[in-house]
C-alpha cells in the first residue's frame, strides 16, 4: 500500500492512544481510530482509481502520437533521391557518406 500502514501501526497507536489518554476514553478513541480507517481507506481508493485514470489518459495520448502524422523514418526518404549500396543493394540517402546496413564507403568509389 501507499503510505505502508500496517495492522501493527494501528495497535501502535492504540496503546500509544491508551497510555495517554487512560483506560476511560478508549471507546472514544476507538471512535476516531475507526473514522481516520475509512477516511485512508477512501483516499487511498480514490487515489489508485485517480493514477489509474492518468496512465489510461497518457496511454491513449501515445497511441494516438504514434499512428498520427508520423512517417516511418526508413521509408521517408524520396525514391530518387535514393543511393543504392554497390555492395548490399539497400537503399541510403543522397548525401550518405557511408552505407547504414554493410558501411561500404561511398566516396572511395566515386
Ligand atoms: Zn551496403
Amino acid at each position: 500500500m501507499f503510505f505502508g500502514l500496517q495492522p501493527w501501526h494501528i495497535a501502535v497507536i492504540i496503546i500509544v492512544a491508551l497510555i495517554i489518554f487512560g483506560p476511560k476514553r478508549l471507546p472514544e478513541i476507538g471512535r476516531w481510530v475507526g473514522r481516520s480507517i475509512t477516511e485512508f481507506r477512501k483516499g487511498s481508493q480514490e487515489m489508485t482509481s485517480a493514477l489509474r485514470e492518468g496512465m489510461n489518459e497518457a496511454r491513449d495520448r501515445e497511441e494516438q502520437a504514434n499512428t498520427i502524422g508520423k512517417p516511418a523514418p526508413a521509408q521517408s526518404i524520396p525514391a530518387d533521391d535514393k543511393k543504392f549500396c554497390t555492395k548490399c543493394g539497400s537503399p541510403n540517402s543522397q548525401d550518405a557518406l557511408f552505407c547504414n546496413k554493410c558501411g561500404n564507403s561511398f566516396q572511395a568509389q566515386s
